[in-house]
């Protein structure tokens, strides 16, 4: 592994909330990422990281400051820090009224740009640590998602921004079998280690599930290996999983996969080939071959498994500081729907667009939608389709509807399931 140290121009990528991930703002120290998972898509051209992704990993030397830039921009205050070189030093009081002027916060996910940031590197270059120090200081809620047992290292830090307000580490795991699990993701912790990482972060109270993600066709979506993932989540109390498929980017990220496959699973390789032949530029798979090869998309026999183990299917979405609560859960409710809609219960595209938008909308207006009648949700370009939603959860402050389209969903797959069984 090579270790190399940079100035970066950039650090933090704004982003907008989807399902599977309610963070706003995603900062990575790190590119390049030494766990080298064969089915990595940061090797992807597109992604502009370099030829060497799993030996030479480079830092954003200067990551801290960009950081501590950011959150000063944004109007936000040290106000865990002890010695802040600031007025306070001299004014304590000034802390308080800082405090409560706190402008609208949001869901730090220090991570994604597609490295781990507890990847092995991180034991002696302690770069995240510094960044979740800083966000502990400024009193930022974090998530996290990663590969390695590392972060228990900042099991201390976690728990404080937990207790101050909200703290998700979650793991992606997609084979339960070591062995495989080895070929796929060589340098990573275990499945185990994972696992029990879980473990010990629900037993501080911090919050964590599992990103199976992604689940290999033929081999990470058996029955066997779905199971054993689902089975030891709910075990060891993870609060949800989200399962969705393999994208196989072509250039670097299809060619190392494949190669892998032809070393490991020789067997496999024509299925592969024609299940991934179409060259779609998002690595997307075939779906008429798919239809051929009778192959049953994870996300349904994960749902059916989450529904019967009572393991939600995405985290549970955080109020952040200063944010209007109705429409923060609002957004979820309605994120959820449109997710029901998309894969399990027939809907029309139009339909979910309109719920999507909706939530896209709510998320950012700074009125509290609870208020608004028909007239004010039309005038911000709410569609009336998602008003008995918002309604029921303005009378009843819980949605029967998403209540009931989860069981409608449940019913759904278990009768696709048998109906395919019966083929
Ligand atoms: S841990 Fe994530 S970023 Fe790192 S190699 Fe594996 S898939 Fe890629």
């Amino acid at each position: 592994m090579i270790v190399e140290e940079y100035d970066a121009k950039t650090l933090i990528r704004s982003s907008k909330t989807s399902l599977f991930s309610w963070s706003e703002a995603y900062l990575n120290p790190y590119q390049g990422c030494y766990h080298d998972c064969k089915y990595c898509d940061g090797k992807a051209e597109g992604y502009y990281m370099h030829d060497d992704f799993g030996e030479r990993i480079k830092v954003k030397r200067n990551a801290p400051q960009l950081l501590e830039q950011y959150l000063k921009k944004q109007g936000f205050f040290p106000i865990n820090r002890e010695k802040t070189s600031t007025l306070v030093d001299y004014f304590p009081n000034l802390r308080d009224s800082a405090a409560s002027k706190t402008p609208e916060k949001h869901l730090l996910f220090i991570g994604g740009g597609v490295c781990d940031v507890y990847q092995p590197a991180e034991k002696e270059v302690i770069m995240t640590r510094k960044l979740l120090q800083i966000a502990h200081d400024y009193k930022m809620p974090v998530s996290f998602l990663t590969k390695n047992n590392l972060i228990l290292r900042d099991l201390d830090l976690l728990k404080k921004i937990n207790e101050d307000s909200y703290a998700s580490a979650s793991f992606s795991i997609t084979l339960a079998d070591e062995e495989t699990q080895k070929i796929f993701e060589p340098r990573a912790s275990t499945t185990q280690e994972r696992f029990d990482a879980i473990k010990k972060l629900r037993e501080k109270g911090i919050h964590s599930g599992v990103y199976f993600y992604p689940t290999l066709p033929f081999i990470g979506d058996t029955d066997e290996n779905m199971e054993a993932i689902y089975f030891q989540a709910k075990e060891v109390g993870a609060e949800f999983i989200y399962c969705w498929g393999l994208t196989l980017k072509p250039g670097r990220n299809k060619k190392e996969f494949m190669n892998t496959i032809k070393k490991s699973f020789p067997d496999l390789l024509p299925k592969y080939t024609k299940l991934y032949g179409n060259e779609d530029k998002y690595g997307n798979l075939d779906t008429e071959v798919f239809k051929e090869f009778n192959l049953i998309w994870p996300e349904i026999r994960g749902y059916k498994l989450g529904y019967e183990l009572g393991l939600d299917y995405t985290a549970k979405r955080y109020v952040p500081e200063g944010r209007i609560d109705f429409n923060i859960k609002i957004t979820e409710i309605l994120y959820r729907i449109a997710y029901l809609k998309s894969f399990f219960i027939k809907s029309s595209k139009y339909e979910i667009n309109r719920l999507n938008q909706a939530s896209v909308i709510i998320n950012s207006t700074k009125e509290d939608i609870s208020k608004m009648d028909e007239k004010g949700l039309k005038k911000i370009g709410i569609d009336k389709m998602t008003f008995d939603y918002i309604f029921e959860f303005v009378e009843k402050n819980e949605s029967i509807h998403l209540k009931t389209l989860e069981k409608e969903a449940y019913e759904s797959v278990c009768r696709y399931l048998e109906s395919q069984e019966q083929n």
